[in-house]
């Protein structure tokens, strides 16, 4: 393994943790009892909403670096998952779980 794949799983697994430990949090928050208070509930059933959502993508951002630490492991992490072409370096600083380069990440997300 080279220093550079040591350096992106060390980040990647940094952000991994610090991701499940946001989860863990918002699950703690989602568990605790409804207020009495009718009108409070109806804020409470707001803020849950937003909560279930950040829950949602956190678990999908976590999904995509387990994808991208099996990578590693396999040694096609950087690569595009898509065209087989390498992920910038740049992309994956901005992004470490990238799993497709720039302009198949482009082509695939335009709705
Ligand atoms: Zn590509």
């Amino acid at each position: 393994m080279s220093d550079d794949t040591a350096k992106w799983r060390a980040l990647l697994e940094d952000r991994l943790k610090s991701l499940q430990e946001r989860l863990a949090e918002i699950n703690e928050t989602l568990r605790q009892p409804e207020d009495d208070d009718i009108e409070e509930q109806a804020v409470e059933a707001d803020d849950d909403e937003v909560l279930h959502r950040l829950a949602r993508a956190g678990r999908d951002e976590a999904r995509l670096i387990g994808a991208a630490l099996r990578r590693i492991d396999e040694g096609t992490y950087g690569i595009c998952t898509t065209c087989g072409k390498a992920i910038s370096k740049r992309r994956l600083q901005a992004l470490p779980e990238a799993e497709k380069c720039l302009r198949c990440a482009q082509q695939s997300d335009d709705r």
